[in-house]
């Protein structure tokens, strides 16, 4: 039989029954609690029982536990496997080679599912424990609909209605998303819409109005209080978010053991902070119980600077001011947020967890320019094979220029990073670079009344 010349397996494999089975809580190995979500207008803490309305309890007991592994139901597993969980983690040799670069690449390869991102990791979770306490259908709010899409996905595989509000705007531009969304079997509504009071009130002042993602989150939430059999969903920045992504991180500690290497440096985009923490946290619970001393890196845009330029304190989770109050790095929930093409780095804070382990000094950050990042994306698109999101864009920029510090230095460091979706949805991003239509931004300064006063 013909065997393939390959010299070394650049593809790390793992089998369906090594999926992992329980989640890891981070919380269990931090000495004291993340500060606590605040209602806001008595500023104590959120009542976790009063949520029930709008999660599903399982959920909200997720949130708040401090037990190290929550198991993952057996349900939720097969799912993982029906989308082609365990992800490879992936040797970027050929980007090495490029860059002449003695550092050793890796990443994981999350855009691998049907949606084209991590997100159905968490949508699955979610879909599932809602299916299990008699939830019909499920409300959300999506802006680029990257999040929409994976929501749409799990609740077609758990049996469940889903209604998307999608912001006017991206309805409109971007038809491609929401056609999926659709296929899927989810009702998706331009927001503002006529099926809330909310919606209507702003669709009567005027009729094109292109909607926020403030907007979809109030009629989302609006719709979900005033249906019985609804909950609703978020796709990143909360703890229970975060958990359900760390199957990524457990998978890719399990591969790094089979061919016995350990990363030196871990990194992701962030944009509520979610596939970062996914990814990071497993291996970031070894350096805090003393078992490595790797560096963590998260990269943002620096058209919305929330860990390199934003102020640490409580400030709203959205720009409609209905949520409670979290404790974040955050540029102010009343920061406009430039039209960057990665939709889903446009966020104003971080999650919590997140953004106290980046105070502590356990998490660094970086931020960078969308040029720079479009040009790092045609690089590994040209050496690896694979276009990237535009988020993921801003990760490969920090390892690119790693690896080049790495070289100048000459050493050998082990890169590892989560490549969390691909550009195949994106194209119009990359045909704005290509034609050198990208406008870097980046603020004066941050506003103070950008916060909560
Ligand atoms: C949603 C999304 C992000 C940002 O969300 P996080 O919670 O920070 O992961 C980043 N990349 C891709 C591909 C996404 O779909």
């Amino acid at each position: 039989m013909q065997t393939l010349a390959v010299r070394e397996d650049t593809r790390v494999l793992l089998s369906q029954d090594e999926i992992p089975t329980s989640y890891y809580n981070i919380q269990s190995d931090l000495s004291e609690p993340i500060p606590p979500p605040l209602d806001p207008g008595t500023r104590q803490p959120v009542n976790p029982q009063s949520l029930e309305r709008i999660f599903a309890k399982e959920l909200i007991r997720q949130e708040i536990s401090s037990e190290r592994n929550i198991k993952i139901p057996e349900e939720v597993r097969e799912a993982y496997a029906a989308i082609g969980r365990p992800t490879p983690l992936v040797r970027a040799k050929r980007l090495e080679k490029f860059l002449k670069t003695p550092a050793r690449i890796y990443y994981k390869a999350e855009y691998l599912s049907p949606t084209g991102s991590h997100k159905p990791n968490t949508a699955l979770a979610q879909a599932f424990y809602n299916s299990q306490q008699g939830t019909h259908r499920l409300v959300t709010e999506s802006g680029a609909g990257q999040w929409g899409s994976a929501l749409a996905l799990a609740s077609g595989i758990f049996g469940l209605k889903c209604k998307v509000y999608m912001v006017r705007v991206s309805y409109n531009q971007k038809p491609g998303r929401r056609t999926m969304m659709e296929t899927y079997g989810a009702e998706v509504t331009p927001s503002p819409s006529n099926d809330t009071k909310f919606g209507k009130s702003l669709l009567d002042l005027d009729k094109q109005h292109p909607g926020t993602l403030g907007i979809a989150i109030s009629e989302a939430l609006e719709d979900t209080v005033t249906h019985d059999d609804s909950r609703y969903c978020l796709g990143s920045v909360l703890n229970h978010v975060l958990l359900h992504q760390t199957v990524i991180g457990l998978e890719a500690q399990k591969q790094f053991e089979k061919i016995d290497v350990m990363p030196d440096i871990i990194a992701g985009c962030i944009g509520g902070g979610s596939n970062f923490a996914g990814f990071a946290y497993p291996f970031l619970g070894e350096k805090l119980r003393g078992r490595s001393d790797a560096r963590f890196v998260a990269c943002e845009p620096k058209a919305v600077p929330s860990t390199t330029r934003g102020t640490y304190t409580y400030d709203f989770g959205d720009t409609a001011e209905m949520t409670p109050l979290l404790k974040m790095y955050t540029v102010g929930h009343k920061y406009v947020s430039p039209p960057i093409h990665s939709g889903g780095l446009r966020y104003h804070g971080k999650a919590p967890s997140l953004c106290y382990l980046i105070n502590k000094g356990y998490v660094e950050s970086v931020a960078y320019h969308q040029n720079e990042v479009f040009q790092a994306a045609r690089t590994f698109a040209q050496t690896e094979g694979m276009i990237p999101a535009p988020e993921t864009a801003h990760v490969i920029k920090f390892v690119i220029d790693e690896a080049i510090r790495c070289k100048e230095r000459n050493e050998s460091k082990v890169i590892a990073f989560n490549n969390c979706g691909h550009g195949l949805l994106d194209l119009k991003a990359y045909e704005d670079f290509q034609a050198g239509r990208l406008v870097d931004y980046e603020p004066a300064s941050i506003q103070v009344d950008n916060y909560v006063s």
